[in-house]
């Protein structure tokens, strides 16, 4: 007799401004300048047993500024740093639209992340959600996970403005590895 499936958790990641410095409409790797501790904090986070996924909205996509292509060789990049600290990506789902674009995929919508909860088996009470600003905090809240607040990229801004809720804040994504379980 099989065992039962055990669910699993995750940890679904904002990109810009969590993983790499938000210098608005990331699409060139010249502008991609991934934080210097994301390769051990993912790699902490692996040994945790946490799955990785990463949820971006990219309405530079939409707008003609960069291409999806482009957006891929930039993760291409970024799967290489964290490779060498034994992380790797599960799955990137990316919202190429604009705000004002009808879509059910943009955050904060919580459709991505319980499509992963489905196609992996995820137990998002488990999971969390990290991000800088009150969008990926409310997707988080949305698909039942825990909720951190990072204080890179528009997090202090995020924190200033009091509109956001969320379960936890750190200063950055080494800080947040470390201190989640
Ligand atoms: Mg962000």
């Amino acid at each position: 007799m099989n065992a039962p499936p055990v669910a699993r958790r995750a940890v679904f990641l904002d990109r810009d401004g969590v993983l790499n410095e938000d210098l608005g409409y990331v699409g060139q790797p010249e502008r991609f300048r991934i934080y210097p501790f994301v390769g051990e904090a993912l790699g902490l986070l692996t040994r945790k047993g946490f799955l990785l996924f990463i949820v971006t909205n990219q309405s530079g996509i939409e707008r003609g500024y960069f291409t999806l292509e482009d957006t891929h060789r930039l993760h291409t990049l970024l799967a290489e740093e964290v490779r060498s600290h034994g992380a790797k990506f599960t799955e990137i789902f990316i919202a190429p639209y604009k705000e004002s674009t009808p879509n059910d995929v943009r955050k904060p919508s919580p459709k991505f992340v319980l499509e992963a909860a489905r196609r992996h088996r995820l137990d998002l009470g488990a999971s969390y959600v990290i991000g800088d600003r009150a969008t990926d905090l409310e997707m988080g809240r949305r698909a039942g996970c825990r909720t951190v607040l990072l204080r890179t990229g528009a997090g202090e801004e995020t924190e200033r403005a009091r509109n956001a809720v969320f379960d936890f804040v750190f200063g950055n994504l080494l800080d947040a590895a470390r201190a989640i379980s």
